[in-house]
């Protein structure tokens, strides 16, 4: 049989790739790994903040699980979640990391493919574009440009570090330059031009309507992604006027297929070394700002560029370092984006620091007037967001009754509540009583209360707990199943036997023939994996509910002894056992029942005395528990 459909080796190219990459490696590119059991290893989550390692990769496996945050997968998942690209990039990038040439046709569906290219050639659209800009910039008509950058005190070498260009008043020179490349339809999915739409009831239907460029007589910023690839870009207006004509005075890229600004962070891609190596990232509001921070010297500096911070945001930046210094004024006007985006960071579980900087300096200024020494010594003072909090509801209620107290105390409620960690929140309700004075027994127990109700999601037992040693040994007699398939050796061939030690097998059949996992806490996992067989590749896809999917995956990292027939049923034993206990205790209960008929009675007599048998007999035959 000779398969060769695009879907067939799309899939099989994808299977190879992951059986060549070793998971451990992979991550360990991202996170410290410590080797942590027989065949896992842990190391601190890249998707959430925590300061004791819960985030494992199982290395036969070849899967991780974060027991902090639930994040769990293969090696392309992994990719996908902390490159922030989707699945065929994940393919791509994991193919450039190994070497492996990726095939012609690697996408899943046509339109995939379509999307994929679409995307590579608007990159090139843009890299053409950022190209036109800064050759612009260096001709005659960029002299007034070149002019407002030097006012700006940026450098030649700045200048040329960030791509900085210029787009020239006529809308049409860009256009003519690429036309001679792309398509017309391409370059209106890139977002630099604006375009006539044709008229419905045109006579000619040939007729192209004219598409010309949105940004004409600007300073142009490109905008890249992590990689350093120009995927949109800022233009500062060079007129005098903000009039119809010349548009507003900061114009942006509009989201195109390869520009999401909500995931998108200005400077990233220049900044993420020195991030990592002084671990903490400094960030302010504007890209100008960013560009003087960052050719002062601080190499660690990122702007959210304008908008407020999102979500993605966050937790791309969390990536680098969970440590920042927001330099931005949180009581300037537009504090309601500052104040959500310190949120976001809070709920994101960053250290926060906040620079504030002398009354209508922003850090462009700061730097120019004071130079880099003083901005240096004002990061080396940066407060702690919340002793910033309290020092501004102290300044809003000034007054020392207890009236004013509550407001003040009101004021700060909300931020509090946002910090995810319990005992954090616990401490800073006390930090607060403490440096508002609050002596009152009531306002304190109050504030208290109102900080660790937080919301009752987060600590809650789990079923992991619950699962008896028994259930973890049927578990991974199951999951064995899928783990020879992908393997493709048998984990256990016991010497000696004629038939062959298949522990799914063994597992599968107790369980099933006895309904052995009725009621227990892992019911529903047992469940999930008994439904899907020796069918599938991926057995961490089985679990149906985040809970199982955790229990699953503390399961398999931990399997240190050797799954023998001998441990297989001395695990169905124990289940059975379980289960004649549980029945014991029901049918106890029965006979308490006042008005019971006798015929009931002594049918559960009976069963009493047979349970009670078989609980007594060692072997625990199989047949003695089960009342018919
Ligand atoms: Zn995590």
């Amino acid at each position: 049989m000779n398969s060769t459909s695009t879907l067939t080796s799309s899939d099989n190219f994808k299977e190879t790739l992951k059986q060549q990459a070793d998971i451990v490696r992979i991550v360990g590119d991202y996170v410290k790994l410590k080797k942590a059991g027989a065949q896992n290893f842990s190391g601190l989550c890249p998707f959430h903040a925590e300061k004791t390692p819960s985030f494992s990769v199982h290395a036969t496996r070849q899967f991780y699980h974060c027991f902090g945050c639930g994040e769990s997968g293969d090696v392309f998942a992994f990719i996908q979640k902390v490159e922030n690209i989707t699945f065929p990039e994940a393919v791509r990038l994991l193919a450039q990391k190994l070497g492996v040439p990726m095939p012609k046709v690697s996408f899943s569906s046509p339109a995939e493919a379509r999307d994929a290219q679409v995307r590579m050639a608007l990159l090139d659209v843009h890299v053409r574009a950022a190209a036109f800009f800064q050759e612009c910039l260096r001709r005659p008509e960029g002299a007034n440009a070149r002019e407002y950058l030097k006012g700006r005190g940026l450098d030649d070498e700045t200048i040329a570090r960030f791509r900085i260009g210029y787009a020239p008043d006529s809308g049409f020179l860009l256009r003519d330059a690429l036309r001679r490349e792309f398509d017309e339809e391409l370059l209106r999915e890139s977002g630099l031009f604006s375009g006539f739409e044709p008229k419905a009831k045109s006579e000619e239907p040939k007729a192209a309507p004219a598409i010309y460029s949105k940004f004409r007589n600007r300073v142009m910023f490109p905008i890249c992604n992590e990689q350093g690839k120009v995927i949109a870009f800022t233009g500062r207006t060079l007129s005098a006027s903000t009039d119809e004509k010349a548009g507003p005075k900061y114009l942006n890229s509009p989201e195109t297929a390869i520009y999401s600004k909500s995931r998108v962070l200005f400077n990233l891609d220049n900044a993420k070394e020195a991030i990592r190596k002084l671990e903490y990232s400094i960030l302010v509001e504007g890209q100008m700002d960013c560009i003087s921070v960052y050719a002062a010297g601080f190499h660690n500096v990122i702007a959210s560029s304008g908008t407020a911070f999102t979500e993605l945001q966050a937790k791309l930046l969390g990536r680098f370092s969970k440590k920042v210094v927001v330099n931005f004024d949180p009581d300037t006007a537009g504090a309601r984006a500052t104040e959500r985006t310190l949120g976001l960071l809070v709920e994101e579980e960053f250290n926060i620091q906040v620079l504030t900087l002398e009354t209508g300096f922003d850090p462009d200024l700061f730097i120019r007037r004071k130079g880099k020494d003083a901005y240096a010594a004002a990061l080396k003072h940066s407060q702690k967001y919340f002793d910033y909090l309290i020092d501004r509801a102290r300044a809003m209620f000034p007054a020392r009754n207890s009236e004013s107290k509550v407001k003040a105390v009101n004021h700060l409620l909300p931020h509090i509540q946002r910090v995810p960690s319990r005992i954090v929140r616990d401490g800073l309700a006390l930090e607060i009583s403490q440096k508002l004075g609050i002596d009152s027994a009531v306002l304190r127990q109050e504030l208290k209360h109102a900080a660790t109700t937080r919301s009752a999601t987060q600590v809650k037992a789990t079923a992991e707990e619950q699962v008896t040693g028994a259930e973890r040994v049927l578990i991974r007699a199951l999951a064995s199943a899928t783990q020879m398939q992908a393997g493709g050796e048998r984990s256990s061939a016991r010497g000696g036997t004629d038939e062959e030690f298949d522990p799914a097998r063994q597992a599968q059949y107790a369980l099933q023939s006895e309904q052995l996992y009725e009621g227990l806490a892992s019911q529903s996992l047992m469940e999930a994996l008994l439904e899907a067989g020796a069918e599938t590749g991926d057995v961490m896809a089985l679990p149906k509910t985040e809970e199982d999917r955790r229990l699953l995956a503390s399961i398999l990292m931990h399997e240190e002894e050797e799954l023998t027939p001998e441990t297989v049923e001395g695990a169905v034993r124990a289940l059975r056992r379980i289960y004649l206990r549980r029945r014991l205790e029901e049918v106890q209960g029965a006979l308490q029942r006042p008005g019971l008929p006798l015929e009931e009675r002594q049918a559960l007599l009976q069963e009493k005395v047979r349970l009670k048998r078989a609980l007594m007999d060692p072997g625990l035959a199989e047949a003695a528990g089960r009342a018919s």
